[in-house]
């Protein structure tokens, strides 16, 4: 693959997509951390003279509001309007950025054609078009293949750095450099990316060096991860499995589970996966539960060993369950971690989180250790363990499908 380092673009229009899906309140932009890290790349290409259009989505847009609930859909619009963005990254670049209001149309076209070298445009919200999404579907006004052809026709050369949309083939992620590769232009990785692809291709191709290499997975749902643990289950020594998914596992072993949320559809899946794990799979020993998840309804909190009573839920593994997790990752030489141990967003419930975070402080320099972003990677941060793992990825879906389907995504098999 081609990277952003090699591109020769002097004087050329490059079309970057990058992740600015950034939390935005009233208008107030709440973390830029991914505006920051698009920064690498869009220096680069500043530095070699090109002008730079920039693209990305903000939020979701769901398209059929616009008849079913027409205020609902203005509410999304404006809650995805990616000006804000373009003042923020003016002030971070110390330049400039020119912003387009609109998604395709003379303005757009306009702004285009004035750019200079060292230019940089912003785009507006390309899920403001029907067609990003609706690409693989052909769906949408002017279909997904024409709004990626109207958009291609403005760049000489394509820039992919939105690692957390990679798993996604949408109009300007796998659309755009679709095209310009058929008209033979050049089509390439950006730092961020480069980074995401060459850390998790390591969770995937598993060295002997790399062993024992121990998932911990976590998080809400059995049903979201079902891939993931099958794929784990061929690359891994050890799964330890926390979050409200355990209890859908220790379901399926006839043990009770209150009023936690259980997936009962996944029981006969979860039972399956136990059978063929052959003691891969390390399941929680005590847990943290409370009447009510509700903190407001709550009157108790307690630790319970093995079975949780009717009338209250799990929220978090308990103190035997962090030092047994603490135990085995103690002897990984390689970490993926994806989900929190429990709901780490209330005080109550995180030290099981804290607790995994502690462990891999203590695999600093001895261990590669990997958060597949998303909800841990907020922990990651939330907790100021950042800087003690090899890696936090900044795509939560994008690192998980990368495991899932042994290194591929659509937005990045589409560059090779
Ligand atoms: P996911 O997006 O699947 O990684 O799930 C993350 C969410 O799972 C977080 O918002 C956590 O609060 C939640 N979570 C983790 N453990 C539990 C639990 N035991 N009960 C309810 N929610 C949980």
């Amino acid at each position: 693959m081609l990277t952003v380092k090699e591109l020769q673009v002097n004087g050329k229009v490059v079309i970057v997509r990058v992740d600015f899906n950034v939390p935005i309140k009233e208008g107030v932009i709440r973390d830029d951390n991914r505006i920051v890290a698009a920064l690498p790349t869009i220096k680069e290409l500043l530095a070699k003279g090109a002008k730079v259009i920039l693209l990305s989505h903000l939020g979701k847009i769901k398209h059929k509001l616009k008849d079913e609930d027409p205020e609902k859909f203005a509410k999304q619009v404006r809650d995805g309007n990616l000006e804000p963005v373009a003042r923020r990254l003016g002030e971070l670049l110390n330049q400039p950025v020119v912003f387009s209001s609109v998604t395709r149309g003379e303005e757009l076209e306009e702004k285009v054609a004035a750019l200079k070298s060292g230019d940089v445009l912003l785009v507006q919200n390309t899920r403001y078009e029907k067609g990003e999404e609706g690409f693989a579907k052909e769906e949408g006004e002017g279909k997904g293949h024409d709004l990626a052809a109207y958009w291609a026709k403005f760049g000489d050369a394509f820039v992919m750095d939105a690692f957390g949309s990679a798993h996604r083939a949408h109009a300007s992620t796998y659309g755009i450099p679709e095209v310009l590769k058929r008209e033979g232009k050049p089509v390439a990785v950006g730092y961020l990316v480069e980074k995401e692809v060459s850390n998790l291709t390591r969770c995937v191709d598993v060295k002997a060096e790399d062993r024992p290499y121990v998932a911990i997975l976590g998080g809400l749902k059995v049903s979201d991860k079902i891939k993931v643990i099958e794929s784990l289950l061929k690359k891994c020594d050890k799964i330890l499995i926390g979050g409200a998914m355990a209890y859908t596992f220790a379901k399926a072993l006839g043990k009770t589970t209150g009023e936690s949320p259980v997936e009962l559809d996944q029981l006969d899946y979860a039972k399956n996966c136990l059978a063929k794990a052959n003691g891969k799979i390390v399941l929680p020993v005590d847990s943290v539960i409370a009447d009510n998840f509700d903190p407001a309804l709550r009157t108790k909190v307690s630790v319970v060993d093995g079975d949780i009573p009717d009338g209250t839920q799990g929220l978090d593994i308990g103190p035997k369950t962090r030092e047994l997790f603490a135990k085995e990752i103690a002897k990984a030489k390689m970490i993926f971690w994806n989900g929190p141990m429990g709901v780490f967003e209330q005080e109550e419930f995180q030290k099981g989180t804290i607790a995994v975070c502690e462990a891999i402080v203590g695999l600093k320099g001895k261990a590669f250790t990997v958060c597949g972003g998303g909800d841990s990677a907020a922990a990651v941060k939330q907790f100021g363990y950042k800087e003690s793992f090899s890696h936090v990825s900044t795509g939560g879906g994008a690192s998980l499908e990368m495991i899932e389907n042994d290194g591929h995504l659509p937005g990045i098999d589409v560059l090779k």
